[in-house]
Parts: C-alpha cells; structure tokens; sequence
C-alpha cells in the first residue's frame, strides 16, 4: 500500500496520556469509587475478594492474590516457591529491571539471557545458561505475547527448574489457547496506570494454582497472618488496596474491549507500516495461530532509530524507548559483566510507538503517514 499522502494537520498524540486515563462521568466508575468510600471499605474487603475471584475465573487459574504492585507479587512468588541465597535464575534481559530486583530480593542470584526476533525470552540461551545452580526460569511476557513456551517447559521439565512467569504485560495473551500466566508454579501481573488493565496507582496480582503457593502468598502479603488473623508466619505488607481492587474489578468486566481495540491498532500499524524496508514490525495479530497477542507495547526495530524519534516528536507524536533503551545487563550500576550482542543489537534499534484506546483511528493514521514520509524522504 503506498502511503497516504494526504496533508493532515498536527495533531499532539502523547506517547501515554496520563490526564486521560480517568473516566468521563456517566461510565459508572465514579460510582464505584464513592460507593466503596462511602461504605469505608479500604483493606482486603469484598471488593478485593471479588476482583480476585473475578480475575481467576479469567485466567482459568485456581487462585489470585491482588498485590501492591507486580514486582512485590514476583518476590512473595519466589519466596514462596522456596528460591533464594545460592539460587541462580534465568530470565530475559530485554525487560523491566523488576524483574531482575525481584531475584535479588530474595537472595538469589538474576541471570540474564538473550531475546530472539520478536523481543521474548530465547529458550536456547535460556538452556545454555543453566548451571548446577540454576533453580528456576522466569519467562517475561513481554509487549503483550507469550514466549515460546513449549521449548521452554520442555527444558523446565528435563532439568527440574520451576517457572515463575513475569506477566506484568500480558493479562489475557494466550499461547495455545492458554494464558500467560498459568503456564509454571505462579505468576505475576501489574495495574499499573499504563498497562493494558491499569488501575489509579500502583496494582498487581499473583496467579497460581498450587494450593500451598496460595495460601503461603496469602500470609506473606498480610504480616504473617491468616483468614482469622492469627499471626502463623513472618510477613509483609503487600496488600493490594480494596479501591484499587474495586476499580479493578469494574474494568475487568469490559477489559476484552479493551483488547480487542488495542489488536485493531496492531492491525493498522501493520497494514500501514509493513513495506517500509527499515523497520521491523511486532507480529500483526492473528499471523500466529499458537498466539493471541494483547498488545501492551507496540515495540519496533528501526535502521535510523533516534532521527525517526526526532522526526515524529516535531510532528507532535510521542515515543518511548522501553526501559529507557537498556537492557538490564547492560546497568552496570547492579554488577553486570556480561555481554549479550542480539539483545544489544534490539535495544540500540526498537522504540515504542503509542498503543492504547485512547487513540482514534485518526491519530493512528496520522502517526503512519509521518512514519511513511520520514522514509520517503530517503533520510531513513
Ligand atoms: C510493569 C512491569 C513490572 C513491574 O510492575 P509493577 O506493578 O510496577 O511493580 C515488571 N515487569 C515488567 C515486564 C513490567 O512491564
């Protein structure tokens, strides 16, 4: 397709526009909101019960545990899973350096592998880098697709290691009709205001469906204490707070609109963007019958990275480079040694373009056709 050649007039599309992320009156939500102060109901109430047996069902996993954010959620889940001092596990260095902190929170050591072409875990290196140390794996989730996760079962599987997912990206993707999150022992996801189900603060939850994970996550997220209140172990407070909890579980009920606008993008981007030669494109949805990919992120590989950034912000588009264009093996500050070219090679190229409801079809052709004409003017 050539590119639309129509002259539009500027637009400001932020990269995430935080102002926007509150509902208009009339959604209802407001409601809910007074509703639960009204009623006083702030820690572990039934507006968390429910939000927590609402996003089980969901997931089809046994258990939920709502959380104060999702890198608590990945250290109670470790914990709980028994990892730590002398521990080593391996996850992907193309993600959130939570993932990395929640390792070393609990005392074990992070291991940081490559990511192939589509920016997820590779499970080759994954597998060359177990030791006789190695415990577990902890596959990222990343961009809103699940890994390639049979190969990495498979190996899980032969050498012993547990799985603890990071799906802070990923509620509601699916690899072979099953979910990220439900593929190891546990897992984790963020409500963080940008992620895909985003709450007004900081959110998370642990899925699991071993009944003795559960109730351990339970007791380390309240200081120790179980359903009576008794106090039968050290604890924590990881709570997620019941408001949070509320407004969750009213946006979980139209959380798959929210999906399936989110994959529309997708679709343009990629019917739009697809012949520009210098960019390489996330999967489009639906290219993969093993994969239903969410779309947290919109992550590209472009040749002329940073003159297309500056290219696109004079146009009044906003992006992002994810982790501000590091992977966490390279932050030097937390002891890392160590090289990884093909993940090098993706953070020095990828940006992320704007993906959320918020933008209108509009805005998305807008952002495409000064993509196309930064490379039809041959500087890209
Ligand atoms: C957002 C994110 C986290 C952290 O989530 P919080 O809820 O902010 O703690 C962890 N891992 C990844 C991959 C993320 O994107």
């Amino acid at each position: 397709m050539s590119p639309d050649t129509r002259v539009s007039p500027k637009r400001s599309i932020p990269f995430f526009n935080y102002q926007k992320v509150a509902p208009t009156e009339g959604t209802g939500l407001m409601d809910v909101i007074r509703d639960v102060l009204n009623r006083g109901a702030f820690i572990l109430q039934k507006d968390l019960q429910e939000f927590e047996t609402r996003l089980a069902a969901y997931l089809n996993v046994k258990h939920a545990i709502g959380m104060s954010n999702c890198t608590d959620g990945l250290i109670l889940a470790l914990r709980a899973a028994g990892l730590g001092p002398g521990d080593e596990i391996i996850f992907p260095s193309h993600t959130f350096v939570a993932t990395a902190s929640a390792i070393h929170f609990v005392g074990a050591c992070p291991v940081p592998v490559e990511c192939g072409p589509d920016h997820l875990m590779d499970p080759v290196s994954a597998e060359r880098a177990i030791t006789p140390r190695t415990r577990a794996i902890m596959p990222v989730q990343l961009n809103g697709r699940v890994c390639d996760m049979d190969p990495i079962l498979q190996i899980a599987k032969s050498r012993r290691l547990l799985i603890i997912e990071d799906s802070a990206q990923a509620l509601g993707a699916k690899y072979k009709g099953k979910c990220a999150g439900t593929f190891g022992l546990a897992a984790a996801f963020s409500f963080y205001p940008a992620k895909t189900l985003g709450c007004f603060g900081d959110g998370g939850a642990v899925v699991t469906d071993d009944e003795k994970m559960a109730r351990e996550i339970r007791l380390l997220r309240d200081h120790g204490r179980d359903e009576k209140g008794d106090l039968v172990s050290w604890g924590l407070n990881c709570r997620l707070d019941n408001l949070q909890a509320a407004i969750l579980n009213f946006k979980l009920r139209t959380y798959d609109d929210v999906i399936r606008r989110r994959r529309e993008i997708a679709r343009i981007y990629h019917e739009r963007l697809k012949a520009i030669t210098e960019l390489v494109l996330p999967p489009p949805p639906d290219s993969d019958p093993d994969r239903f990919d969410i779309y947290q992120n919109y992550e590209i590989e472009a040749v002329n990275r940073d003159s297309l950034r500056t290219h696109l912000s004079q146009a009044g588009i906003g992006t992002i480079l994810q982790w501000g264009g590091a992977a966490v093996h390279q932050s030097h500050a937390l002891g890392f040694n160590i090289r990884l070219p093909f993940t090098e090679r993706v953070t020095g190229r990828s940006m992320l373009l704007p993906m959320n409801p918020m933008l209108s079809d509009d805005d998305v052709f807008y952002i495409c056709d000064k993509i196309s004409a930064f490379h039809a003017q041959g500087v890209g």
